[in-house]
């Protein structure tokens, strides 16, 4: 016997009564966005392989171990599923030159993919909202972008999502601090996991980020990076705690931040949740001055972040904050064929004032009918039989509330359902 087919692990159906709360969700998001002047931008969910070893990094978890990589079995061209959207954008703009028109304000949303352990709060196709700033050189827009994380927050009602701060500099002063790093790595060599004594010459910063508790000692006593910084790069990063400060979100620097792709630079973030066990971080980000010139384009400054959708959602949730399903206006029952017909009218001519209809399908009598609107959750009922069908008239009954079944033409139908669901209102029913 065949086995039924299963969606791949770690690949998730979204089923209708949890999609329900990403649309809700999906339409919070947009608007905050909206009000930041962000714009969105879609881009392709393939891109050639080479954009992400470029962008991300070639000694990063991402691009050693967890892209979705393949041949085009037509033309031979190296694919990737995307696993992040940053290196995308960028690609888009640079191929766009959209950075022609002055710096721009971007958010995208959709599916992204890497080949990890599926847990809670990790899984093979994921969803991000990611959002870029591109042109932009101050910390100002670096505040911006956090100062709105909190904003959504609040927007959500999520509580416990606390902010981590950390500066990388610049690339030179990252060399520098690297020098050091590995000095005193290699002097500590024997108490380094196998994960960090790969990562001692390819990429040491990386170490700091370990989640091993046993490493935890050897990294808190590591030279700081922050020790490194030049003028430049601590005027940027005092900038943005300024504008944190005078929103008053609170933070935390976290000199051990230094985020899982190489293409950062200066600040970086993160914000965190103990609600969620080992997944905790629900957005990142931070400036990353370098990849637009490095992929290809003329050198802008720029920066952004990633939400994980899933994580917050789950965060959304916990908090009470996804909607229960939205139940419809009206429930359309009718028996008969002449009685059909009239119902579809009916069903339209109150769609066309903006109420949520479902029309019966599929027959049966008018008992198990009056059943399924009853279960659907519908405010009232429109009654159709062959009597009303002749007379060119229909039943309107309230499901929830008391009141009686009025008969009525199709044509006052929609003023008698308006003055019904919302009986405080003088108008007409104008929705
Ligand atoms: P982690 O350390 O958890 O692996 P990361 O540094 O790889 O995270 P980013 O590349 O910064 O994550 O992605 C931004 C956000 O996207 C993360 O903070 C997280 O909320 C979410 N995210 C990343 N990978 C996954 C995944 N496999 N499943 C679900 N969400 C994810
Ligand atoms: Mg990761």
């Amino acid at each position: 016997m065949s086995q039924n087919l299963q969606a791949v692990r770690g690949m998730n159906d979204i089923l209708p009564e949890d999609a329900e709360s990403w649309e809700h969700f999906e339409d919070i998001v947009r608007d905050w966005l909206r009000s930041y002047g962000y714009k969105p931008i879609r881009m392709p969910i393939v891109e050639p392989t080479a954009l992400f070893k470029r962008a991300i990094g070639e000694v990063t978890d991402i691009v050693e171990k967890e892209m979705y990589s393949f041949e085009d079995a037509l033309n031979g061209e190296h694919l990737t599923l995307r696993p992040e959207g940053t290196a995308s954008c960028v690609r888009a703009a640079i191929q766009h030159k959209l950075l022609a028109q002055g710096p721009q304000r971007l958010y995208y949303q959709g599916p992204m993919f890497r080949h990890e352990r599926p847990q809670k709060g990790r899984y093979r196709q994921f969803h991000q909202i990611g959002v870029e700033a591109l042109g932009f050189a101050g910390p100002d827009v670096d505040a911006e972008l956090i100062l709105m994380c909190a904003r959504l927050w609040d927007d959500l009602g999520l509580e416990d999502v606390r902010l981590e701060l950390n500066s990388l500099g610049s690339s030179d002063e990252r060399a520098r601090h690297r020098a050091e790093l590995l000095a005193y790595l290699e002097a500590h060599v024997d108490q380094l996991d196998e994960d960090g004594k790969r990562r001692l010459h390819t990429n040491p910063l990386r170490i700091l980020d370990t989640k091993n508790p046993d490493l935890q000692g050897l990294v808190e006593a590591a030279p700081r990076l922050v020790d490194f910084l030049g003028d430049d790069s601590l005027r940027h990063f005092e900038g943005v705690q300024v504008i944190l400060k005078d929103a008053g979100i609170p933070y935390r620097i976290n000199h051990r931040l230094v985020r899982g792709l190489d293409y950062y630079n200066r600040t970086v973030f993160e914000w965190v949740t103990t609600r969620l066990g080992a997944q905790g971080t629900v957005c990142a980000g931070g400036r990353y001055d370098g990849l637009v010139e490095q992929l290809g384009g003329k050198p802008a400054p720029a920066a952004g972040f990633a939400m994980g959708v899933e994580r917050l959602l789950a965060l959304w949730s916990e908090a009470g904050g996804v909607a229960a399903p939205e139940a419809p206006d009206v429930y359309v029952v009718h028996v008969g064929e002449q009685a059909m017909r009239v119902a579809f009218r009916a069903a339209e001519a109150l769609r066309e004032h903006g109420f949520v209809v479902l029309t019966h399908c599929g027959g049966g009598s008018f008992k198990s009918q009056m059943k399924k609107a009853d279960s659907s959750g519908a405010a009232m009922a429109v009654i159709i039989g062959e009597d009303e069908a002749a007379a060119g008239e229909v039943g309107l009954k309230p499901l929830r509330g008391p009141g009686a079944q009025q008969i009525l033409t199709i044509e006052s139908l929609a003023d008698a359902v308006a003055e019904s669901l919302f009986p405080e209102d003088d108008d007409d029913g104008d929705l």
